[in-house]
């Protein structure tokens, strides 16, 4: 099935994480209903990190077990250490997703340590989550560039990973996060990534558009055989390192592409449009993607489809 894509939705954890509105918990059940009404079957939902250092997510603990009941949907949530594991089992979560980086400067401004005791921290969480056979992804954030020491090595995500793998992740994402990255880069990276065994499947990319390079970068992934992207409905979250600037690539943007392409993943983009919609207005303002405000298209009449 090597033309099956997963679409991995960030909205609701990475979205409304850097948004400066708190979103009140029975909107975002909402956005995640919808969601799951649109066909995604990877949705990000909660971090389970300290709510005073998050406080758009303080929530975790008693939105977890209102998660729809659905079958075949994986609700990831965020994990820096084993006060949030405990929290997050007893909240009912089944899987999680770890959050490292490529540069010691990002991590050690972001969660307040190094790469290396990053990892030390994921260890037990990770095992913990292993022996209760949760999902469990790491992110490998900075993987193309970093807001505080520029340009990254391939070899440097990679070696982060490697060491993900190590602990016992199922996939490794690599995380553009601040949006600088290129189709070259993601070409490179893959094949350091192969080239040091890492198997194409357990490999997910998280672009931002922030430069407006989103949807390339994906096209340079699917042509080097990854086949996991995130992006987060209505494209939520921007750019915390460019204030105004897009952010996460919109879910409704990559549809369209994948759709238009030809590749099967099982979401509406009509759906999608629906949840982007709702939460930009819950959010305040307007739906800033480029399908979001053109809608789809349908090939059979010409129209334009899915419009507001
Ligand atoms: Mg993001």
């Amino acid at each position: 099935m090597a033309d099956r894509v997963r679409i991995y939705e960030v909205g609701p954890r990475d979205g409304l994480q850097n948004e400066a509105t708190a979103v009140p918990l029975e909107a975002k059940l909402r956005y995640i209903e919808l969601l799951v009404a649109a066909g995604l079957r990877e949705v990000e939902a909660s971090s389970f990190v300290a709510p005073k250092a998050i406080p758009q997510l303080a929530d975790a603990d008693d939105l977890l077990p209102r998660l729809p009941a659905s079958s075949g949907v994986r609700f990831p949530v965020l994990i820096p250490n084993m006060r949030g594991m405990e929290r997050a089992e007893a909240a009912g979560a089944q899987a999680l997703a770890v959050f490292t980086a490529a540069t010691d400067a990002f991590t050690e401004r972001n969660i307040g340590m190094t790469v290396a005791a990053s990892l030390e921290a994921f260890s037990p969480v990770l095992a913990r989550a292993a022996d209760l056979g949760w999902w469990r992804r790491g992110y490998v954030s900075t993987a193309f560039g970093c807001p505080y020491t520029g340009a990254v090595a391939p070899r440097r995500a990679v070696e982060v990973a490697l060491r993900l793998l190590d602990l016992g992740v199922d996939e490794v994402c690599f995380g553009d996060t601040i949006g600088v990255g290129v189709p070259n880069q993601v070409q490179a990276l893959v094949d350091a990534s192969m080239a040091a065994g890492i198997p194409l499947e357990r490999i997910a990319f998280h672009f931002h558009d922030t430069r407006g390079t989103a949807l390339a970068n994906v096209l340079a992934g699917l042509a080097a055989g990854i086949r996991c992207f995130d992006a987060s409905a209505g494209g939520t979250g921007g750019c915390p390192y460019a204030p105004r600037a897009a952010g996460n690539l919109a879910t409704e943007d990559l549809v369209y592409l994948l759709d238009a392409s030809g590749y099967d993943h099982g979401v509406d983009l009509a759906g999608v449009l629906a949840a982007a919609r709702y939460i930009t207005q819950v959010l305040g303002r307007p739906l800033a993607s480029k399908v979001g405000q053109a809608g789809g298209w349908d090939p059979a009449t010409g129209a334009a489809t899915a419009r507001a």
